[in-house]
């Protein structure tokens, strides 16, 4: 879909998780079918968009990618502010940042709107040799905090299309 098309709604959505799990590369794979091997440095929220046809409706996802600040444990609630949904990732070769998740749902609770649709992602799924969470782990906390689920590879093109058009899908059904 073209950038400049008349578009029927207009969502926002965010990216969190701890560093280096993969946000930044899982949007610039879905926004721009793009993938970086190297980390980037920049600090500072950036956006982008996707225009995704839903039924006869088309809708323009704006999503927003923390790009660095959770290292600083700066995010607040301006990030959240308007968003409808957010893609909560963890990496399935760190245990670690799977268990700050308890830390991000508490703040997307605290901060984030009641309605927010929180999918949870596992992210770099190709790396099956060297993981550390398993997919059942993924799907028993999705199932206790009643989210969305799945694995994917940012790398590998896997499921990312699935992972953000499960949110905006569902959230379009609540809208
Ligand atoms: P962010 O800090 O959460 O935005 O994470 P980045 O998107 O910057 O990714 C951190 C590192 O993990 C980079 O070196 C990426 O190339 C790498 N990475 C991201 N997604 C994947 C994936 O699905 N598979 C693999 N193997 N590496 C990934």
């Amino acid at each position: 879909e073209s950038f400049d098309e008349e578009c029927d709604y207009l969502f926002k959505a965010v990216l969190i998780g701890d560093s280096a799990v993969g946000k930044s590369n899982l949007l610039s794979r879905f926004a721009k079918n793009e993938f970086c091997l190297e980390s980037k440095p920049t600090i500072g929220v950036e956006f982008a968009y996707r225009n995704i046809r839903v039924g006869d409706k088309l809708i323009k996802a704006q999503i927003w990618d923390t790009a660095g600040q959770e290292r600083f444990r700066a995010i607040t609630s301006s990030y959240y502010r308007g968003a409808l949904g957010a893609l909560l990732v963890y990496d399935i070769t760190r245990k670690s940042t799977f268990e700050s998740l308890k830390k991000w749902l508490k703040e997307v609770r605290e901060f984030g709107s009641r309605e927010l649709v929180v999918v949870l992602v596992g992210n770099k799924s190709d790396l099956a040799q060297y993981r550390e969470v398993n997919l059942e782990d993924g799907r028993s906390l999705a199932q206790l905090e009643d989210l969305s689920f799945m694995e994917t590879s940012a790398k590998e093109n896997l499921n990312v299309e699935e992972a953000f058009l499960q949110m905006i899908t569902r959230i379009y059904q609540l809208s």
